[in-house]
């Protein structure tokens, strides 16, 4: 599949990422189906975008004419059969191998042998995604950040068995998109989250431990080293069950100390401490 013959993206998963990435693809001229097996997920994900366009109609960023063109690109589908004319299908579902394994499995039973298959994945391996699929070297990372339609960057993951002609289209994707890409090869966490995630869990740590309070520690960070957001902030924001799921898995996949998920993290999960997306996280949110 070449960027001059893809005119149709499937997305699947409508959550915190999928929604965003469905978003920015119809921004950009594609058809979007948008898949989800939760009940009235796919609702809440189009109710979403439609809230983001029309704040960017508010700001001047999206013209009236613009919101309704990518509104009506986009359109929600039930099944994951009904994604076969896409040309190109970014997997945003949970952080779970197997699961994604088993999407890629049978997604590659759906759509064309050309189609390329991406995932969302912050972490896991790309090389045993797409070791699920068939024609596995159609199969790349597409690892989008939170919020995508206000978030430049787009990291590449190169599976072993990617093809250069893959890696070709999603780039020509990208480009389109208006993102700005970095291209990495697989390995666990890639180049973005091992360091933001070894920076949020050491957060966390300091929590913990008292050495002082949410606020103060990601001012340490935003005033001290000029990052936009602190690391406790942006744990709530990207998802603390998220976050977890990643750390268990680095720290599984390198045995390295500073992946190992610390207790306040995994208790604030059992309590559905989960951050922006539940109310409450390190910091407490009015509901959207
Ligand atoms: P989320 O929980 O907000 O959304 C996941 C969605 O997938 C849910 O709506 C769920 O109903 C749906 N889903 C579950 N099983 C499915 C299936 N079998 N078929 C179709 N849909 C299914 O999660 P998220 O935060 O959007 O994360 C999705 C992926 O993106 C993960 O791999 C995550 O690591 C990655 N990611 C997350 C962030 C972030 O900031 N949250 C950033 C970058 C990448």
């Amino acid at each position: 599949m070449s960027l001059t013959n893809l005119e149709v993206v499937g997305v699947i998963g409508a959550g915190t990422m999928g929604h965003g990435v469905a978003q920015v693809c119809a921004q950009a001229g594609f058809e979007v189906l948008l898949y989800d097996v939760t009940p009235g997920a796919v609702a809440e994900g189009v109710r979403r975008i439609d809230r983001n366009l029309s704040v960017g109609v508010e700001k001047g960023k999206v013209t009236a004419a613009e919101r309704e063109a990518a509104l009506g690109r986009l359109k929600g589908v039930a099944s994951l059969d009904a994604l076969a004319p896409a040309g190109l299908v970014i997997e945003c579902a949970p952080e779970r191998l197997e699961l994604k394994q088993s999407l890629f499995r049978a997604l590659s039973a759906v759509v064309s042998p050309d189609a390329v298959l991406a995932s969302n994945t912050s972490s896991l391996s790309l090389t045993e995604i797409a070791a699920a699929a068939t024609g596995p070297h159609r199969v790349v990372g597409l690892h989008f950040f939170n919020p995508v339609h206000l978030m430049k960057l787009l990291e590449v993951v190169q599976a072993l068995q990617t093809s250069a002609s893959t890696v070709e289209t999603v780039k020509a994707f990208g480009a389109a998109l208006k993102k700005e890409l970095i291209i990495v090869r697989d390995s666990p966490g890639f180049a973005s989250s091992r360091l933001g995630v070894a920076l949020g869990l050491e957060a966390i740590r300091m929590l913990e431990e008292g050495v002082g309070s949410a606020a103060d520690i990601d001012r340490a960070m935003e005033l001290g080293y000029g990052h936009p957001m602190g690391p406790l902030k942006l744990g709530d924001l990207v998802g603390l069950d998220v976050r977890l799921a990643i750390a268990e898995y680095l720290y599984a996949e390198t045995g390295s100390p500073t992946f190992r998920p610390p207790q306040l993290l995994k208790k604030m999960v059992r309590a559905g401490k989960l951050g922006k997306k539940s109310g409450e996280g390190f910091y407490s949110y009015p509901t959207e």
